[in-house]
């Protein structure tokens, strides 16, 4: 059997959990590619105005997914104690309905942890009759799954980048690939433990900050920060002229200290992790300045770019907010970004004197 997943949304956060249960009951899952001009602007075309823009291209990625027996899209209500997933995110199963390629099944299955791991097993348990597959296989699938974006996690923290990890974890997944990253032994499936020799980590390029420039803090959706051809490859144009931190470089540990010093906690899980990972990096006095990557229409975004640039000015840290929607233009983003890092420059060689917001920060000159 082979599952389509698209390469949007919920992709860019538990992909391996879902490669890896999949592996587990030999079901091949087959991700979109990567997105481009044919799958934006369908996206643009089938899905509704006012919807964000990482849904639009959700929508054009479903729609290239027809060489499959079905396409696979969990409702993840809820990912941690506490917290609720975005109401978009909810609902998705049934909003995009229309956006399937005639003749294709929609295969899913809730998942909400607020209720507990044994809730979450019983409803994949109920998900396995439509795949016939065994209670005692599902059991196994999911502890596969578990480990799987555990190592995920591992290895974002020990330095492997988004896409080195997510090339493993599709290549196992999908064994076709294996090939395009330079496998010679295509016909047999590849195990979790071909990989921990550290075999990819030589072979992959390495996105690698540059030592030199200034060091900033990119912050927003996963789901924006790496979707290259939506955000007009920020990352890797920031790369190039500075050293980039991201939200997924902060464990859960720091996230929470900052979130309990709000008076009221943020129930949605994006956000919470994004003001979490922004908090830390404005009170790093090694960060520079922050990038906000949010989108036109994301409700959870007004609020927690509020909170951020609160802090922000509080600490006098430099913070540019860029709002991505589908009229973004390129040399728009390369402006906004290019003076942002000279202004950064500058005031390091002012020793930081130098205001963000208007006011003079060097009390002592004659000139204030
Ligand atoms: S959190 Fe914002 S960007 Fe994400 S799906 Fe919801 S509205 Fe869209």
């Amino acid at each position: 059997m082979r599952l389509g997943f698209p390469r949007a949304l919920m992709y860019y956060e538990y992909y391996p959990f879902w490669a890896g249960f999949f592996y587990k009951l030999g079901i091949e899952l087959v991700t979109s590619p990567l997105t481009n001009r044919e799958i934006m602007e369908s996206g643009l075309k089938k899905a509704p105005d006012e919807t964000c823009l990482p849904v639009k291209i959700l929508v054009g990625h479903l729609t290239v997914l027809s060489d499959v027996d079905g396409i696979f899209l969990p409702r993840l209500v809820s990912m941690e104690k506490n917290t609720y997933l975005c109401p978009k995110i909810l609902g998705l199963p049934e909003s995009v309905l229309y956006a399937l390629p005639a003749g294709v099944q929609l295969y899913t299955v809730d998942i909400n942890w607020r209720e507990g791991k044994r809730e979450v097993l019983k409803q994949l348990m109920a998900f396995g009759g439509t795949l016939r597959a065994t209670k005692g296989r599902i059991r196994e699938a999911f502890a596969e799954a578990q480990r799987w974006q555990k190592a995920y996690q591992r290895m974002r923290h020990s330095g492997w980048s988004f896409t080195e990890s997510m090339q493993c974890f599709e290549a196992l997944a999908e064994p076709m690939k294996l090939k395009d990253l330079g496998f010679k032994q295509v016909g047999r499936r590849q195990k979790p433990e071909d990989f921990e020799d550290g075999w990819l980590l030589d072979q992959a390029v390495r996105s690698g900050c540059r030592e030199k420039g200034p060091k900033i803090a990119l912050v927003g959706h996963s789901y924006l920060t790496y979707e290259s051809y939506a955000n007009m490859n920020l990352l890797q144009r920031l790369r190039e002229k500075a050293q980039v931190v991201v939200v997924e470089n902060i464990g859960p540990s720091p996230v929470e200290e900052q979130h309990s010093k709000l008076q009221k906690k943020i129930f949605w899980s994006h956000a919470k992790k994004i003001f979490g990972a922004g908090a830390v990096y404005v009170e790093d006095p090694e960060i520079e300045g922050l990038i906000y990557l949010s989108c036109f229409g994301c409700g959870t975004d007004s609020m927690t770019n509020d909170l951020l640039a609160r802090r922000a000015r509080q600490n006098q840290k430099p913070y540019l907010v860029l709002t991505l929607d589908e009229h973004s233009g390129e040399a728009g983003v390369v402006t906004r970004i290019e003076a942002f890092l000279d202004m950064l420059e500058r005031r390091r060689d002012y020793e930081s004197h130098l205001s963000s917001y208007g006011e003079r920060l060097d009390r002592d000159s004659s000139l204030t």
